[in-house]
């Protein structure tokens, strides 16, 4: 049996639920981000139907050709904006989204910051970081996390946690735990944490918002 996007949206909420029982945690501590990047409005809208309201998108022009029209009906819905940002899009990238998981280098910080005052808005914003240290990934170092943070601290943009994406291929079950213990260490609390294939390992390391696509559309 093939099942629809509600379907599967509702056994990844029961996923979500059951392995916050185990870790002792709760469910509403826990978002689960939608992502939809390469999806039609035609297979987000039954997620909408359903009452999913947290979404992820990686590029800002899709996203913003994509969600236009749907948050016109769908006024309460929250834009994570999950993929590498260029500074060249920080304008666009803040008028779009309601918060910004990929934070990782001093000059998208600066580009931000710019385009919040020109806004007047100011989303809050993830430090994403190089969790398995490999060049070809965004994110920080994590010996210059320290640093980064007290910067982003100090910028008017709110600190909403840490973010990364472990190397591929391997158990991440360490590089989430290191993330945690990073946010431990610097007194952070939200960990965007977890994807399609280890969403429930991200939560029993303690995850606090979730990033699911490609679950919610494939068998
Ligand atoms: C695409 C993407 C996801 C979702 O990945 P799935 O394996 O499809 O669940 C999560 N986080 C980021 C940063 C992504 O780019």
């Amino acid at each position: 049996m093939t099942l629809d996007s509600a379907s599967r949206l509702a056994e990844i909420r029961n996923g979500i639920a059951e392995a916050c029982k185990v870790a002792r945690r709760k469910a509403e501590d826990v978002t689960l981000i939608a992502v939809t990047k390469g999806r039609s409005a035609d297979q987000i809208e039954p997620l909408l139907k359903a009452g999913q309201r947290d979404f992820g998108e990686s590029r800002v022009q899709e996203a913003r050709a994509k969600w236009h029209a749907l948050r016109l009906r769908y006024p309460d819905v929250l834009l994570h904006m999950i993929g590498q940002l260029q500074s060249n899009k920080a304008d666009e990238a803040v008028a779009l989204f309601d918060v910004i998981h990929s934070l990782d280098r001093p000059s998208l910080l600066a580009a931000l910051v710019k385009a919040g005052e020109k806004a007047g808005r100011f989303p809050p914003v993830y430090v994403q970081v190089n969790i398995g240290a490999e060049d070809q990934k965004g994110g920080v170092a994590v010996a210059e996390l320290g640093p980064f943070l007290d910067e982003v601290c100090a910028s008017p943009l709110p600190l909403a946690g840490l973010m990364c994406i472990p190397p591929d291929e391997q158990q991440p079950d360490p590089y989430f735990a290191l993330l945690a213990e990073l946010a431990r260490r610097h007194d952070v609390t939200g960990l965007s944490m977890g994807m399609s294939s280890d969403y429930k390992v991200a939560v029993s390391l303690g995850a606090t918002a979730v990033r699911v696509g490609s679950a919610l559309f494939e068998a």
